[in-house]
């Protein structure tokens, strides 16, 4: 979700500004443009819809050396030519790129209208420029301290001064702003992938922080002009890793790329002497660990199904109550929070802002908070008082793929380090270390069933609704398959606990829905056999998920699809790929766009 970058050095900046926001594009924009400092004025270029379509009005010759652009994601105002930022102030001197919203900018607007001031756009953007330009005439950190004084809402910006052409100001409440160390240049951005191609030496920003970048270096400052040090972090991404590697989707790589990935998770984490997991990260003493009583999961779409799982292999492998719930509902049901409650927030960008809130809320009450992230060094990462990096490396796509299944082994490994300081037996640690250890080969099995798996998405890829069941651990197997078939193929896909297919949801099922049910060989498997006929009997397709062996799905599913079996909490983290893969092959049948999907944007920061 919208993108911000800048330059300055010695370089000419706007082909530096461009290259950024290409790879700032797979988080989802609807606009661009670029603002360039030279000859003491702004010129700024900006145009409605793709890239191609802001370089189709790009002059061919570019001066300046220091630039700032952006890729917007539209909430106040159309996605248009002159609501695309940059955003300049009526005297042109000021230029403006901005992540968030500015909640009160109706009074804000009503404010600068009323000093005669004539807004260009509808964004709540363009307030922020004038408010910098009439400030009084002092350095430009200080008018723009003075300008987001007045700022309520949330915001990354950069901002650039035609009268200060050796430096940009960048500023963060609620929405990440990264400075990116050259050697005599500098660059800024919301998102390390803008950066790697140039520098892998970064400082992030806090909530509350201000920074000036010239080409040399930088100075951060807290919005009360306290002068603050901040040291530079090291980024792992290297740039291939942001390449689709000859795929013509990311998402069709990072599918392919799962059995590295989770061997990246479990990474130097199992111990196979005392058959348990090693989570440096969490800060959390053993006898620590022995105190949770309850253990609350947070996150939003994949990574709240994730939680569900999570909170599932805690209640099996540790036996303590645990749950999942939407961090925005979370946060905005004035929860209680108990000092003996391990709360953990899941998120792949580590800044998806509903989660981000519920960590600040639950910490704010002195509650203890895990995140497990993707992105290191992310506002999540941060904020939290320990965690796990699932080592996932980039994801690109939207709908999350590598670092969904890399997420559920980071909560495995957790629940078995849960389990085993407790009750969680050497042998039943030792059979989970073995079975995590098998996952990268298991997976690899799950992907050679993608021939099958195409054969049967286009039989089904012109359904207009698909059901998607499972109990127990298979239940959000079921959710987390619905979330990607609606993601990306844009066909209506419901989950259920296959016992609830009759409490209603059965009343629609003919012979033009399908239904894909979830059977790994558990304790429940006749159960859900027995829902799978309910289905049948209704003339109902169906495809089942299982393993091999049970003669009985084979004559009734319209199509089966095996992957190995594994320890039965591990399921869901198997059972995964196949259905990632089907969404993928359903969309591709039907010319979606399948890393850009409709609507949805990569990493949620705002509400
Ligand atoms: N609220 C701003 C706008 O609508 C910024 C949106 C964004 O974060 O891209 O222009």
């Amino acid at each position: 979700m919208c993108g911000i970058i800048g330059y300055i050095g010695n370089r000419s900046a706007a082909p530096i500004l461009m290259s950024g926001l290409r790879r700032l594009e797979y988080r989802g924009y609807d606009s661009a443009g670029i603002a360039l400092v030279s000859n003491g004025a702004v010129r700024v270029h900006k145009a409605a819809g793709k890239l191609f379509q802001l370089e189709a009005v790009l002059p061919k010759r570019l001066g300046g050396k220091l630039g700032i652009g952006h890729t917007r994601w539209a909430t106040h105002g159309a996605p248009s030519d002159v609501n695309a930022h940059p955003h300049v102030s009526a005297d042109g001197s000021i230029a403006v790129v901005h992540n968030g919203i500015v909640e009160n900018s109706p009074a804000l607007r009503a404010r600068l209208e009323a000093e005669g001031v004539e807004f260009a756009s509808e964004t709540d953007t363009e307030i922020i420029a004038h408010l910098i330009a009439r400030q009084e005439e002092q350095p430009i950190e200080q008018r723009v301290r003075d300008a987001l004084a007045l700022v309520q809402g949330t915001y990354g910006i950069a901002v650039v001064d035609s009268t200060r052409p050796d430096c940009v100001v960048i500023a963060r409440k609620g929405s990440p702003v990264i400075i990116g160390i050259g050697d005599r240049e500098m660059f800024v951005a919301s998102d390390v992938a803008a950066l790697v191609r140039h520098t892998r030496q970064v400082v992030h920003l806090d909530d509350g922080e201000v920074a000036v970048v010239d080409s040399r270096g930088y100075r951060t400052m807290t919005m009360d002009a306290r002068p603050i040090s901040k040291s530079p972090a090291t980024v792992e991404w290297e740039d291939d890793a942001y390449e689709r590697d000859g795929h013509r989707h990311f998402m069709y790589k990072e599918i392919l790329d799962q059995p590295e990935a989770i061997d990246r998770t479990l990474g130097g984490r199992l111990d196979r002497q005392f058959h348990t997991a090693h989570l440096g990260g969490l800060n959390l003493e053993p006898g620590e660990l022995l105190d949770v009583k309850r253990v609350k999961l947070l996150g939003c779409g994949s990574a709240y199904y994730a939680g569900i799982t999570g909170a599932h292999l805690i209640e099996s492998l540790a036996r303590i109550p645990a749950s999942a719930e939407p961090a925005a509902e979370f946060r905005y049901r004035n929860p209680v929070i108990e000092r003996d409650t391990l709360y953990i927030a899941v998120s792949q960008s580590g800044e998806t802002i509903d989660t981000l809130m519920a960590v600040q809320e639950v910490r704010r009450s002195g509650g203890r908070v895990l995140g497990i992230v993707n992105v290191v060094g992310s506002s999540i990462a941060r904020e939290a008082d320990g965690g796990i990096y699932m080592h996932a490396g980039p994801e690109v796509a939207v709908a999350s793929t590598k670092a969904y299944t890399c997420s559920l082994v980071a909560l495995a490994l957790l629940a078995l380090q849960l389990g085993r300081t407790r009750d969680l037996s050497p042998e039943q640690g030792r059979r989970l270390v073995e079975a995590m250890e098998r996952l990268p080969a298991d997976i690899e099995a799950a992907l050679a069933t993608e021939p099958l798996v195409k054969a049967i998405a286009l039989r089904f890829a012109h359904c207009t609704s698909a059901f998607y069941i499972g109990r127990g651990a298979a239940f959000p197997i079921a959710l987390e398959g619905a979330q990607k078939l609606k993601e990306i193929s844009y066909i209506h896909a419901e989950a259920y606990p296959a016992s609830e297919l009759k409490h209603g949801p059965l009343a629609l099922v003919d012979s033009r829905i399908p239904t894909v049910a979830a059977l790994p060989h558990d304790a429940l498997l006749d159960k859900s056999i027995s829902s799978m006929e309910e289905v049948r009997a209704r003339s109902g397709p169906v495809i089942a998920l299982t393993h091999p062996g049970d003669e009985r799905i084979a004559e009734r599913a319209d199509a089966v699809i095996e992957v190995p079996r594994t320890e039965d909490v591990l399921n869901p983290v198997v059972m995964a790929v196949p259905l990632q893969l089907f969404a993928y092959h359903c969309a591709l049948a039907l010319g979606r766009h399948i890393d850009q999907p409709r609507n949805l944007a990569k990493s949620v920061t705002v509400e």
